[in-house]
């Protein structure tokens, strides 16, 4: 058994009279400190599995063993607390509160959970301690990925999920925010899953699940990815 074992997972949404399988058997596994890099085109279900791994939305079927708990049959109230204690989220867009400092969106983690660590360390170890009391508005887009990160990364997550974490980035800039990804994992032991359409993250990662259509096409390991430079 793997930390993360998705197993035979189906999630259906019904449109009036169709229908629609985003994920139609739904087979992988990822090691704890890994990163794994979901990679398909658009419409493909990998938000789906993105969201159900995160606790947001449940699955119809299957397994979704995270750390040896199978988080497919949680009711509500235990699915809240998986995604407020386990898991860390970095969207394509960002998603901080505009009219607090970096610093203050990166406390936000204290709110949720008890052991958050220090602001301002986590700003320092994604290389934001000088901009801490910066308003999101006066970061670029690089940087306010950052504080997104140390966001995330304050609540100690088990997981960090991110979906797009480089889709509004021009190269070098993603190619930062992924180093701090890849970093994450290797120094922290946090499983770092990343969701992308973008063939060019690949290459980083340990593994790499490929999904097409609603089903899982291909799974390959890296024995050794290239590191982000
Ligand atoms: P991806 O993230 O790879 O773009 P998604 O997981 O978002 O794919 O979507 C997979 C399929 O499920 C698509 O056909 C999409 O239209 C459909 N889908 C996703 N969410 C919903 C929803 N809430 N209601 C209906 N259909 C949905
Ligand atoms: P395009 O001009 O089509 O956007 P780019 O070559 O500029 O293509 O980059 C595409 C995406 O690849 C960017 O979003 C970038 O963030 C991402 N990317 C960043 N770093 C890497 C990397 N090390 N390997 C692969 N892709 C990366």
């Amino acid at each position: 058994m793997a930390y993360i074992d998705v197993i035979d997972e189906y999630k259906r949404y019904n449109m009036g009279d169709t229908v629609i399988a985003a994920n139609d058997g739904i087979t992988f596994g990822v090691e704890k400190g890994e990163v794994a890099v979901i990679l398909g085109p658009s419409g493909a279900g990998k938000s789906t599995v993105l969201n159900i791994l995160g606790g947001m939305d449940s699955c119809d079927e299957g397994q979704v063993i995270i750390d040896g708990i199978d988080i497919a049959n949680f009711d509500a109230k235990k699915l809240t607390t998986y995604r407020r204690n386990d898991v860390g989220f970095v969207f394509q867009f960002y998603n901080l509160v505009p009219n607090l400092t970096a610093k203050e969106n990166v406390e936000l983690a204290s709110q949720i959970v008890s052991d958050a660590l220090n602001a301002d360390e986590v700003l320092n170890s994604v290389g934001l301690g000088n901009r801490m009391n910066n308003f999101p508005a006066q970061l670029s887009g690089g940087e306010q990925q950052r504080v997104t990160i140390a966001r995330a990364l304050a609540k100690q997550p088990k997981l960090l999920l991110c979906d797009e974490p480089t889709g509004a980035l021009d190269y070098e800039t993603g190619k930062q925010i992924l180093k701090i990804l890849e970093d994450t994992a290797r120094k922290t032991g946090t499983t770092v899953i990343i969701i992308t359409h973008n063939s060019q993250i690949a290459p980083m990662a340990d593994r790499v699940i490929r999904i097409n259509d609603a089903k899982v096409r291909s799974v390959e390991i890296n024995e050794n990815p290239t590191p982000v430079s």
